[in-house]
Order: C-alpha cells, then structure tokens, then sequence
C-alpha cells in the first residue's frame, strides 16, 4: 500500500508540477521505474490519491448503481433536458441525500461492493456540449456535486462543444472528463484496429490534457459489439458505459454497465420516482 501511495505522489508530482516533499523529490530519478509499477497494478492517478474507502460499508448483495445519462442541458429534443428541470433533480438528489461519486469510486463500489452511502449516483453527460458548463456546473457546483462528461476528442473546443480551458475549469472541482471516443463514430461499424484507435487515441489525448489516467469510456449512440468489449480492455479502460437502461451492476460486465437515460419532461418529484423505481 506504501509503495501505490508513494507511485500516486510521484505521479502527481509529474503531472502538477507541484512542490513536493524532500522525501518524493529525492525519489524522482525513479519516475519511470515507479510508472512501470503503476501500469503492472493498474493504479489509478487521476485521483492523486486513491479515494479513501475506510468508512465504507458493504453492499446489500451485489453493488447496484444508478449511473444517470443526460446530454444537453436546453430544449428542443428528446436528447436535451431544460435547465429548470435539471436543477429540480439535482435538488431532489441532494434533499434526499444522495453521494455523487466520481469514475474512481463508482468502480471501486462496482468491483468491491462496498459504498460511502446507502444512495449513490454517477452523473454523466455525454457528447460535452458547451451549456454542460453553462448549465449544469453552476448547479452542481451550488450543491457540490460531482458529475462525469464524455468529450468526443476532436470535438473540442468545435461549435457548442466545450474548449479545453472550460473543461480544466470544471476538471478543478470535481467534474470528471472521460472519454467519448475520438469521432462519435458507431463502434460496431468499424473493424477492430479502427474502434481501438478511436478508444486508445481519445484515452491519449485525455491522459495528457489532464495528467490523470482516463478509465471510463462511453459508446458513441450506445453501439458496440464483442469487438468493442475487447479493444475498450485493450485501451486501457477500467470500466465503459452503454445505453442499456437500468443501474449498473459488474453482472452486465464492466464494458457493458447499464444507464438510466433522464428524458426531458420531469419534475423534481417525478425524477425521484423514476430513480427509485430503477433501484427496486
Ligand atoms: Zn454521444
């Protein structure tokens, strides 16, 4: 445990530049070797230190998770949830206590069950639209939530897209960018070697725009087939997310979790219902 806290620190140190500790930085001709361990254990940095699970307690069977799915926070389509209706759910979740988890916890809750709360909650978007920090983040930052976007690579910064700078700005409290492929291309429409340059090219590129290691991914339009399973794997990912609805549970496979999709049309209340439904 010494040695994966010691790897997280140097690693941080790598990627924040920050002042350290004359004990790391005497240890820093030691990077790469300490890289290598970090690979063989499949430690996590993006967390600079590995969530702290001490207090958590065992799941009732195994873990179950609503990992919600919104998209646009606007109207106009079945896709895009109005801003009044968004703050409604999130308000309902924080009434009724519920943890908003980062990637890390959600897979340590998935692989462990074991969680921080009896309610949890991964809050995703996909696609990261430019209201994502226009919209949302006020929101979850007045409640202190964290939430999760998959940013399709070379979409940022495009029109209605988020730019790097707005993503390192809502990265810095508690918004977690993962990956959403290179294209947003159908994965099950292209060959193996394509649909592992589309996963591994956009986990590079989130890798080294945010000194962390990206481990969620999420199918473009929910696509996927035994291939994509694999080259996710392959990628380097820890987890990735479908449109099939539900929680999610390790049952489905870690490169299978389910979502709950949050349509447009729905109070606070009726939000609540919804959630609560999917768990029982
Ligand atoms: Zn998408």
């Amino acid at each position: 445990m010494k040695r994966i806290i010691m790897c997280m620190c140097l690693l941080a140190a790598v990627f924040t530049l920050a002042a350290c500790s004359g004990h790391e930085a005497s240890t820093e001709q030691s990077i790469p070797k300490a890289e290598e361990h970090h690979e063989k254990k499949s430690v996590h940095p993006q967390i600079k230190k590995e969530p702290d699970t001490s207090a958590w307690v065992k799941t009732k069977g195994t873990a179950r998770l609503p990992i919600l799915m919104y998209h646009s926070i606007s109207e106009g389509n079945s896709l895009r949830v109005p801003k009044e209706e968004f703050r409604q759910h999130m308000k309902w979740l924080h009434d009724h206590g519920y943890y908003t988890m980062t990637p890390e916890e959600a897979y340590l809750m998935l692989t462990e069950d074991r969680e921080p709360r009896e309610k949890c909650v991964l809050i995703t978007f996909d696609d990261g639209y430019t209201d994502n920090v226009k919209e949302a983040y006020p929101i979850l930052k007045k409640y202190k939530m964290k939430a999760t976007i998959f940013m399709i690579g070379n979409f940022i910064g495009h029109r209605n897209h988020l730019t790097e700078k707005q993503m390192k700005e809502m990265a810095a409290h508690g918004i977690s960018i993962q990956s959403h492929t290179m294209n947003h291309l159908e994965l099950n429409g292209l060959t193996p070697e394509q649909q592992r340059r589309e996963m591994a090219d956009s986990k590079h590129l989130f890798d080294r725009m945010f000194g962390q290691r990206t481990s969620v991914l999420s199918y473009p339009v929910g696509r996927y087939n035994k291939e994509t399973l694999k080259a996710a794997a392959a990628s380097g990912y820890r987890m990735a997310v479908t449109t099939e609805p539900g929680a999610a549970s390790r049952d489905q496979g870690l490169y299978g979790l389910h979502r709950v999709r949050v349509s447009p049309g729905m109070s606070g209340a009726a939000f609540g219902s919804y959630i609560q439904n999917v768990m029982n």
